[in-house]
């Protein structure tokens, strides 16, 4: 191997002050480790030992493109979500860390053991995979109107083992005949005018993944509207939405004829679900 005479200490360094933002040194130690195939803690055990020069010329390129803004997750072309590896790309949204406290919620509901499941919506298949992971007995479908999504979150279902069947439909518009004892999403809702969408990871992500009319809420007003209709008597319906939300989407609940139990916090302290 050809030593480049650069060691690990001064590359992560040099690319924590490059990429800047939120999370720099964490960020560099991940495509270090993307690209070397060593554990971050490694890097720290060892922070004089030297990389190769293919190593350090492929981690500066990611680098670059971290600094430009392009998710991490991206990159790597993974994220983990309830302690799953979950291939990503650009077609989909990054699973959030957030979107974890719904999976928290479900798996607690007063359910059958057999429950009948859907996640609308489903982008990589992390709220229907992370569910599967956790109740072998549940029968979980996803759905998805981008066929790249679809893709994904069957290639993830296959990669993990997890028996998540995904079908292409634009909410229950083209979904098999059936009735659920609990439907979950995450959809979009982000309005169309917000400062959020010039920010950060989600202006690499598509808009048909984040953004939701006006008011953002043309997405959840759709699914809560048709939701009834495809729940068993005593099902559930788990929706995603943003912090400032919760009364419209309560109010939603009212007006489909649900039943809304109640609004939760995510990891920050903000309304970030509504279940019912
Ligand atoms: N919570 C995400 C964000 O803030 C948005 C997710 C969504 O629209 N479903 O970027």
């Amino acid at each position: 191997m050809i030593e480049s005479s650069i060691t690990r200490d001064v590359l992560l360094r040099k690319a924590t002050i490059a990429i800047a933002g939120e999370s720099p040194r964490l960020d560099a130690e991940l495509l270090l480790s993307y690209v070397t195939g060593l554990s971050r803690t490694s890097f720290r055990a060892w922070p004089e030992r030297q990389v190769t020069a293919t190593e350090a010329r492929r981690f500066e390129a990611l680098v670059e493109q971290r600094a430009n803004g392009h998710p991490v997750a991206h990159l790597l072309g993974e994220q983990e979500f309830w302690s799953l590896p979950l291939k990503v790309n650009a077609s989909t949204l990054i699973p959030r860390p957030d979107t974890e406290c719904l999976v928290e919620v479900a798996l607690v509901l007063p359910l059958p053991d057999n429950a009948q499941v859907l996640d609308l919506g489903t982008g990589t298949g992390a709220i229907a995979l992370a569910l599967a992971s956790e109740r072998h007995h549940w029968q979980v479908l996803a759905c998805d109107a981008v066929a790249s999504a679809v893709e994904l979150a069957t290639e993830n279902a296959r990669r993990l083992g997890l028996p998540v069947t995904v079908v292409l439909s634009h909410w229950f518009d083209n979904l098999p005949a059936g009735r659920f004892d609990l439907i979950v999403s995450n959809p979009p809702y982000i309005a169309s005018g917000d400062h959020h969408l010039g920010e950060g990871d989600v202006r690499f992500e598509p808009a048909s993944a984040l953004v939701a009319g006006g008011d953002g809420l043309d997405d959840i007003r759709a699914i809560v509207a048709t939701s009834a209709d495809w729940l068993n008597a005593g099902g559930w319906l788990v929706v995603e939405h943003g912090f400032d939300q919760g009364d419209a989407v309560r109010a939603l609940f009212g007006q489909a004829g649900l039943v809304a139990v109640e609004t939760r916090k995510d990891y920050g302290n903000r309304d970030r679900l509504t279940l019912g």
